[in-house]
């Protein structure tokens, strides 16, 4: 145990801790996707247009294609007759070679024929009362109601970008590029840890009634939040506090891309975890940050059997100090393996409903609620409840976290203050 009793904290400050975080988020390997399958990740290469859309100069209206220049005189008559020579359809090749003074009948989307310019929307005409003529009663439609060729895209042109998310606004554009699959990169494997003997499972759950352990809540909880963040969570069960178990449930993973752990983080007598790491060959990058709650986080990588780098998270066990440092710290992470563009998330500033009162030294998070006020236009949030990292009852209601950066002491009650949203509220 020595190598862990000399070790000394690092305290970082959040922005140090996350920055050395996202240096070591390399992209995950690239696969091929339909793109419905692809939905909610981020795109590994931009699409590009295969076809020019519209194809041809088309008809915004159901009406009747005309030369302007060939009524351009004729706006005082009271009605102008004229042949009709043809009909286009969308999906159709303009028609060409139509006579002079001839009208066209044409639907919505259909190609506008050679040298035509203008629709007469059909509400303006007798809609061809007499088969073969159209009476056109208004011409205030000339040079009007013609979607140009190329208008939507032009072939070539990238029409998502590299980091774009794929949702029901990016399909119908990558539909109409062309392109029937899209490349993303492979959604990590994420290894999700307990430790401590002390944890029950749900199924022996008569042990926490008769007082006798506590419930694994962070389990689920970072199960829950790697897949909000794209992850495939893996259950690695709960880990005791004991050395040959613990060491022997780190030197059996496979199949995995990142390892999460809770409990055991910090310097209790049973708090082994980064112990035994450190007995393994395991390069440890940080331990500690500055942030509250949730101080005692590790990141390191440690070398598996397969002589692969294993990145491994360790984080507090209290579930609020997990919850908060997989929010600010391991989502990034995931996220910047996956090509997100702000792989820190969004955020929002609101005005507070409560003093948070914070350490200067300290960057703090709390669980907030966010609601609009009606009143003041602003965005409000509110505390979740008791902020105390061992209780879980204000993890329900956080639609984010307000952030107190490192510097500020109190924000005081209606002052505004930058909230990180959390993925998959409302
Ligand atoms: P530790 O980091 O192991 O010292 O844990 C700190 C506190 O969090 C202790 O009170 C643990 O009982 C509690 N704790 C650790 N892991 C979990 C968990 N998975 N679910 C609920 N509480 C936990
Ligand atoms: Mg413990």
């Amino acid at each position: 145990m020595a190598d862990f009793e000399r070790l000394r904290a690092d305290w970082l400050s959040f922005d140090e801790a996350l920055g050395r975080i996202l240096a070591c988020a390399s992209p995950m390997p690239e696969t091929g996707l339909e793109p419905l399958h692809a939905l909610g990740r981020s795109l590994a290469r931009p699409v590009r247009a295969r076809a020019t859309l519209p194809a041809w100069p088309n008809s915004a209206m159901d009406g009747y294609a005309v030369r302007s220049g060939e009524l351009a005189g004729r706006g005082g008559e009271a009605e102008v007759c004229l042949p009709v020579a043809g009909r286009s359809y969308p999906g159709s090749v303009p028609l060409r070679d139509i006579a002079a003074g001839a009208a066209v009948r044409v639907m919505t989307g259909g190609p506008l024929p050679v040298g035509f310019d203008s629709v007469i929307r059909v509400e303006h005409t007798d809609g061809e009362d007499t088969a073969g003529s159209v009476i056109l009663r208004r011409l205030d439609d000339l040079g009007k109601h013609v979607r140009r060729a190329g208008k939507d895209m032009r072939a070539g042109d990238r029409t998502v970008a590299a980091g774009d998310v794929v949702h029901s606004g990016t399909l119908p554009v990558i539909a109409a590029s062309g392109c029937e699959r899209v490349r993303v990169f492979r959604r990590p494997r994420v290894g999700v840890l307990s430790s401590g003997d002390e944890l029950v499972g749900a199924d022996e759950f008569e042990r926490v009634i008769a007082g006798e352990g506590i419930p694994d809540s962070n389990r689920g909880m970072i199960a829950a939040a790697v897949t909000e963040a794209g992850g495939l969570p893996v259950d690695l069960g709960i880990a005791p506090d004991d050395p040959a178990g613990l060491e022997s449930r780190l030197t059996s993973l496979a199949g995995i891309d990142l390892l999460v752990t809770t409990g055991g983080a910090s310097m209790g007598e049973k708090d082994l975890l980064k112990r035994i790491l450190l007995r393994l060959p395991f390069r440890l990058d940080f331990w500690r940050a500055r942030v509250r709650p949730g101080s005692p986080l590790s990141f390191g990588h440690l070398r598996t059997g397969d002589g692969n780098e294993l990145p491994v998270f360790c984080l507090p066990g209290n579930p609020a100090s997990a919850f908060v440092t997989f929010h600010v710290f391991v989502a990034p992470y995931l996220r910047a393996r996956l090509g997100a563009k702000r792989p820190p998330g969004v955020t929002v500033t609101a005005r507070t409903d409560d003093e948070l009162r914070s350490a200067p030294r300290l960057t703090q998070f709390f669980r907030v609620g966010l609601r609009e006020d009606e009143v003041g236009g602003w965005t409000r949030c509110a505390l979740t409840g008791p902020q105390g990292s061992g209780l879980v009852r204000s993890l329900p209601g956080a639609d984010g976290l307000a952030v107190v950066p490192e510097g500020r002491a109190d924000i005081r009650r209606n002052d505004p203050v930058s909230v990180i949203l959390l993925q998959g509220r409302r």
